[in-house]
């Protein structure tokens, strides 16, 4: 039975578990989820649906993860592009010739936190463990766009960056964008050491709003910093969703870094168009 509420509906099926953003579900040439722990064959610290962690799985239930998930998301596991993660603010824009890249084969590039494209039945994917996943759909050009923005990416601007890309490259207009925040950190589970509190606020005077002291640690509202720069590259308040759902707070469903202190698998969000 499906759980639902505003802000996500938690799909069950049978022994898989993903979410969605009920506002973009309502585009029927859209498909998108972010993955949960459960409905994988992975088993231990990376238990059930693991989509990374090489050292601590093997290859082969990897790839049977994503064509659990091709399974999901009505395609094929050679039509989907991975990103290969490095917190850096990097988004390469892919085709159908970048199909199974990170997946079926090997990546070809490195450094690349983030996915955009407008070809249709292309999957794209990005991986998570605390980290937001900030996805991005334009239903006017019909443009896709991931995001991989831990704090380091946030900190960079990533999502800045795929606005202006989308602009750009693809003639996207702000207003018609409709961005999701999937689950990551919470506020009171995002502590960080000063350095970092005095990076954001050099990086943004505005973002002292976000960040929180509580001696001798701070506290930073990533999730609220995405919000901030999305709306002021002109995307409307109201096409910002966000999951609201915390990784640590909630680590029997999610992998989290913090949460499993470094032993725990990969997740997902990926988004794909139908033909
Ligand atoms: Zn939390």
């Amino acid at each position: 039975m499906d759980q639902k509420n505003d802000n996500y509906i938690l799909h069950i099926d049978g022994e898989r578990q993903y979410l969605t953003f009920p506002k973009l579900d309502s585009y029927k040439e859209l498909r998108h989820v972010f993955t949960t722990r459960h409905g994988g064959v992975s088993s231990g610290c990376v238990s059930t649906w693991n989509f990374g962690e090489r050292k601590l799985d093997s290859e082969e239930n990897i790839l049977r993860n994503f064509e659990i998930l091709a399974d999901v998301m009505g395609t094929t596991a050679d039509k989907m592009v991975l990103t290969y993660q490095t917190h850096t603010v990097n988004i390469r824009k892919v085709t159908k010739e970048d199909a199974g890249r990170g997946v079926t084969r090997d990546w070809g590039y490195r450094d690349v936190d983030g996915l955009v494209t407008d070809e249709k039945d292309l999957t794209i994917i990005t991986t998570h463990a605390d980290c937001n996943a900030v996805f991005f759909y334009d239903p006017v050009k019909k443009v896709i766009g991931l995001a991989h923005s831990g704090w380091r990416g946030t900190l960079g601007g990533i999502s800045r960056e795929m606005v202006s890309i989308m602009m750009n490259d693809y003639g996207t207009d702000p207003e018609d964008l409709v961005c999701g925040i999937g689950p990551s950190l919470c506020k009171d589970c995002f502590e960080v050491d000063e350095d970092v509190a005095e990076a954001f606020r050099d990086a943004d005077p505005e973002y002292a709003d976000f960040i929180e002291r509580r001696a001798p640690k701070y506290h930073i509202d990533l999730k609220a910093i995405i919000k901030h720069d999305l709306v002021k590259m002109g995307v409307k308040e109201e096409n910002v969703l966000d999951m609201g759902l915390c990784t640590k707070c909630n680590k029997d469903d999610f992998f989290s870094h913090r949460g499993h202190k470094g032993k725990r698998g990969l997740m997902v969000a990926a988004m794909r168009m139908a033909e």
